[in-house]
């Protein structure tokens, strides 16, 4: 074989052998295409987007060229993959904490051990068992048949307990077991005994000292009622009932309703004073409302009516005044009238005198004409008497009716500032409110900004409040509240000022005092109230407040040095609370 008859044949095999390559590539890409297709149809219906991706791949494989197709798809693939897988884990999720909280509400009642612990066992495994989608429709069945038996205990001992729907939303009863879920918790996990103690309440908290009760024997004989919290220990909607349906009777007490709603203020009042369960709260409310506004109407009513009256009242005074006026031009003219009459007389007589020829007819003419004299004098005199008398009459009526007038509108007045005076005190505390602050704080930076000087800032916050509320109850909540405002109150000078900004918090105001003076002062407030003997049930309770305290610089506004007190209490929160800190 000659040289290029090798090169040949070596040619021909290596051809054929490229012709088998390509049709076992050809056979493996069909292969691989079916088995897409196949996979395609079997991922649909797990999500929309992925679906949509799925129909595309498809008709992609059914062209001829689909190298360009699938680099464009499989970007968008991978991305609707990702995303599909994230919706798949928040279901789980979702799914998860639904059935853990329904688990939950059932493990707030009280249930005997036989269904306590395997509604526990359940309770413990949802988490990892909800992760399984496969697993959910095992786990609803579980938990229905739980649930079943927990019903059943409950509906057996129907006549002690409320139901469960009753025990899950507040019943409508009037005892105290319909209140809301935390009045059903079994008493072994009862919150308020979770700061019974000093030391339960160091394992509850890294806070000790805030909100803690020490043991009765710790309780200063020398406590005095005052600081006696009332006894609530249970939050529940019906311990709070009694105190809202007080706040909306002392509401409607302010209420100056016009004679058209009184009836229905008073049957309110009656619904009120018979107390007032969860369900009839909202009712009362929207008849609150109706009645607030027909207040205000007719307030506002009754202050248009004064309006026109006193507008009916000075025109009618201009009236008189002009009647007035009148009547003395009259009386001029008439005066006037008269001396021409006397003076006609007078000649009149003189030219008798002069004309007359013996005594005697003198004597009678001079008698006529005295007599007409005399008539006209008289005449005149009654005219000025009556007419006197008229206009005294007329300035004694002017005179009542400005009297009137000034009363009126002091009352007006009176009534004004008693309702902005009203409007700018806490009611809870008698301190003054956050309108009120607004008011005084402008006026003080405003003096601040004119006269110099220095000018503090404090906001006050009651640690740990909620607890106070969780633990004993709104009731002792609000006592302690009106109790700290009155002992912060009473170390403040006059021209210092005190408001209940709002929830817990106050803001103090101390103008002409050194920011060192300013810190002491807070110190000594901080540490009265830590040393305040509150008690509920014999237990001492300490209760703490933590400040921020800022200073007015030069070109200062009020909402700047706000906010650099306010980041100061933050501090003073995050650095274990119960202090005062200085903002830089
Ligand atoms: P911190 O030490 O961080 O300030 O904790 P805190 O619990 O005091 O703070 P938080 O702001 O979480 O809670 C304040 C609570 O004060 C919540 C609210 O129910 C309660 N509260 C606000 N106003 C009143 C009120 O007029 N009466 C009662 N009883 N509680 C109130
Ligand atoms: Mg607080
Ligand atoms: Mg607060």
């Amino acid at each position: 074989m000659s040289e290029e008859q090798r090169w040949k044949a070596k040619y021909l095999e290596s051809l054929e052998q490229q012709e088998k390559l390509e049709r076992r590539w050809d056979a493996r890409l069909d292969l691989l295409r079916r088995g897409l297709v196949r996979s395609s149809l079997a991922a649909e219906g797990v999500d929309k987007a992925v679906d949509q991706c799925m129909v595309e791949l498809r008709e992609i494989l059914r062209r001829d060229e689909i190298d360009a197709g699938l680099s464009a798809l499989i970007p968008r693939l991978e991305k609707a993959v990702l995303d599909s897988e994230q919706r798949r884990q928040e279901r789980v999720e979702q799914n998860s904490s639904a059935i853990d909280g329904l688990t939950q509400q059932l493990l707030k009642l009280e249930l005997p051990g036989e269904v306590r612990k395997p509604l526990k066992k359940f309770s413990k495994q949802i988490e990892q068992r909800a992760s399984n989608p496969r697993e959910l429709p095992a786990l609803l069945a579980e938990l229905s048949h739980l649930q079943q038996q927990a019903l059943s205990v409950l509906g057996s001992s129907e006549s002690e307990r409320p139901g469960l729907l009753q025990r899950l939303f507040g019943g409508r009863g009037e005892s105290a077991e319909a209140a809301p879920v935390e009045n059903a918790t079994a008493p072994d996990d009862a919150p308020a005994q979770v700061m019974v103690s000093a030391a339960s309440a160091e394992q509850e908290s890294p806070l000790p000292e805030s909100v803690i009760a020490v043991p009765a024997a710790q309780v200063s004989p020398a406590a005095g009622d005052e600081y006696a919290l009332p006894e609530a220990d249970e939050p529940g909607y019906s311990q709070v009932a009694e105190h809202i349906a007080a706040s909306l009777l002392s509401l409607l007490g302010e209420l100056e309703l016009p004679p058209a709603h009184t009836e229905q203020g008073d049957q309110l009042r009656e619904r009120l004073q018979g107390g007032l369960n969860w369900y009839e709260l909202v009712p009362v409310l929207d008849d609150l409302a109706v009645l607030v506004l027909a207040a205000s109407n007719s307030g506002q009513k009754e202050f248009a009516h004064y309006l026109k009256q006193l507008n009916e009242r000075l025109a009618a005074f201009i009236d008189s005044i002009s009647e007035t006026h009148t009547g003395y031009q009259e009386s001029l003219e008439s005066a006037k009238a008269f001396g021409d009459e006397l003076r006609q007389q007078v000649s009149g007589l003189q030219s008798s005198v002069q004309e007359a020829t013996d005594l005697e007819s003198l004597k009678r003419t001079v008698d006529s004409r005295l007599e007409g004299l005399l008539s006209t004098v008289s005449a005149f005199q009654k005219q000025r008497d009556s007419r006197e008398q008229d206009m005294v009459e007329r300035l004694q009526t002017l005179v009542a009716r400005v009297n009137e007038m000034e009363q009126e509108a002091q009352g007006f007045r009176d009534s004004i500032e008693e309702q902005r005076q009203k409007a700018l005190v806490d009611p809870l505390t008698g301190l003054p409110n956050r309108a009120a602050w607004n008011e005084r704080a402008a006026l003080e930076v405003a003096r601040w900004q004119r006269y110099g000087g220095e000018l503090q800032l404090a906001v006050l916050d009651v640690d740990l409040f909620k607890r106070i509320n969780d633990n004993y109850g709104h009731l002792a909540g609000d006592r302690v509240l009106k109790i700290i405002a009155q002992e912060l109150a009473k170390r403040l000078r006059k021209t210092d000022f005190i408001a209940r900004f709002g929830g817990e918090e106050f803001v103090v105001l101390l103008p002409a005092t050194p920011l060192d003076g300013a810190e002491q002062l807070l110190e000594t407030l901080r540490t009265a109230i830590e040393a305040c003997p509150f008690h509920f049930k014999g237990e001492r309770l300490i209760i703490t407040l933590s400040g921020g305290l800022a200073s007015f610089a030069s070109g200062d506004t009020l909402e700047a040095v706000f906010e650099r007190a306010d980041q100061a209490l933050y501090q003073a929160k995050g650095s274990g609370r119960n202090r005062i800190i200085r903002a830089p």
